[in-house]
């Protein structure tokens, strides 16, 4: 595997668990019909919550990278989280 390709792996995973301190943290929920697509809980307290998981994972060396990349992820996956599932205004509007 070429180091471009690795790299761009380490960055997905790096989301995936953003993604997934975000919705344990109840800054973020799926919706219920559609898996995969996140909306915001507009929570600070639970945002606040979210980072301080991450930088535990950090600390605990659950993550492959630095603190301040998963921070990113984390404000990523949370800053994406739309109010309303697309697909779900899709089907209201077909
Ligand atoms: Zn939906």
């Amino acid at each position: 595997m070429g180091q471009a390709k690795a790299e761009m792996m380490r960055r997905e995973d790096l989301r995936n668990l953003a993604d997934e301190v975000a919705l344990r943290a109840k800054a973020i929920h799926e919706c219920e019909r559609h898996s995969g697509i996140y909306l915001t809980n507009s929570d600070p307290d639970a945002e606040r919550l979210a980072y301080a998981m991450g930088t535990n994972m950090v600390k605990n060396r659950e993550v492959d990278g630095s603190r301040q990349e998963f921070m990113d992820a984390i404000k990523e996956a949370i800053s994406e989280a739309g109010w309303e599932c697309p697909s779900c205004e899709k089907d209201r509007h077909d």
